[in-house]
């Protein structure tokens, strides 16, 4: 029930119409007892700094922040934790006496998610598909985790290259490297990798979509970690399983980056038989909307 000592947090992106964050925060503030209502926020174009004013006088407790205000948002802020300010990306504002403090809890979520599916990351050679602001930051956790060998794999090749160039400068060793798309066939054949795809390609709609067709390509995957949630499955996950390999989601990532953005929120600590029951109510929440 919503009265006058309910809590408010939300998300401000462009669009929100399909945000699954609700389906995460309302089902744990209902399972935790909080007082607390999660509502999406559509922040037109130009908006951030008036939406991050407002949200505050408002008395907002805190927000997520999503696409395409992750990396703006950091001019509006009080504070940004030194993880966020390392990726240059906010995904989580954290109210404090004077504004708000920036976290970037998509990282520790993609970390915990893949711990959960039981996938390490010390000593793994693994493929990045994609360049963007995501495989960036997963680039940067992968070195922190100890990866053994990291490739970028990039439609424009130079965008992995800058990134590869990033993170062989802060670990002070050539970890990484970046090769285009088009030349995955000079990856070695006897190795088998992690592999991340982090583009948008496959998304819904276009369902049918995937960087790489060819088969050769999966069959140097072990294990396959698809970022898009929507589809659950997608064509990059059927592409790994045909050629035996274990094949996960991302849907998993969102459930962790919203459970930690949650307990930096209430200063409590979900457990993992919570977990288990929020991913269950995102999956009958995933299933009512597309029912039709
Ligand atoms: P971004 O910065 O826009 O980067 C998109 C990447 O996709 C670029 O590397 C781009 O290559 C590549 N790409 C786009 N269209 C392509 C095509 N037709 N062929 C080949 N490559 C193509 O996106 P982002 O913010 O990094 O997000 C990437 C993905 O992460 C999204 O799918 C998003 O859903 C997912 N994500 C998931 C979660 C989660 O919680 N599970 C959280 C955040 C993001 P070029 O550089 O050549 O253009």
């Amino acid at each position: 029930m919503i009265d006058g000592f309910t809590r408010t947090c939300g998300v401000f992106g462009n669009p929100v119409e399909h945000t699954m964050s609700p389906a995460i925060h309302n089902f744990l503030a209902e399972q935790t007892g909080r007082n607390l209502v999660y509502i999406p926020c559509h922040v037109e174009t130009g908006q951030l700094e008036a939406a991050i004013k407002g949200a505050f006088a408002l008395n907002l407790l805190g927000a997520n922040v999503t696409v395409p205000y992750k990396s703006d948002v950091i001019s509006y802020l009080k504070e940004v934790d030194s993880l966020a300010a390392q990726i240059g990306a906010v995904n989580t504002l954290v109210r404090m006496e004077d504004g708000y403090k920036g976290y970037n809890t998509d990282m520790p979520g993609l970390y915990r998610a893949m711990g959960a599916d039981g996938i390490g990351i010390e000593g793994e050679r693994v493929l990045i598909l994609g360049a963007g602001g995501v495989a960036r930051a997963v680039a940067m956790l992968l070195t922190q985790k100890n990866a053994a060998e990291i490739v970028l794999l990039n439609r424009t090749v130079e965008k992995a290259q800058a990134i590869a160039d990033e993170v062989n400068d802060s670990g002070g060793k050539r970890l990484a490297r970046a090769i285009s798309i088009a030349d995955f066939d000079t990856l070695p054949a006897d190795v088998k990798y992690l592999a991340i795809q982090a583009t948008n390609v496959g998304m819904y709609p276009k369902t049918e979509a995937c960087v790489i067709e060819e088969e050769t390509f999966y069959r140097r995957i072990h294990t396959g970690y698809d970022l898009i949630f929507n589809p659950l499955q997608t064509k990059f996950m059927r592409l790994v399983e045909a050629q035996g390999g274990k094949a996960f989601n991302g849907l998993k990532m969102l459930l962790y980056q919203g459970i930690i953005a949650y307990e930096l929120w209430t200063g409590c600590t979900v457990s993992e038989e919570l977990a288990r029951r929020t991913y269950g109510n995102m999956l009958a929440a995933m299933r009512e909307r597309h029912k039709d």
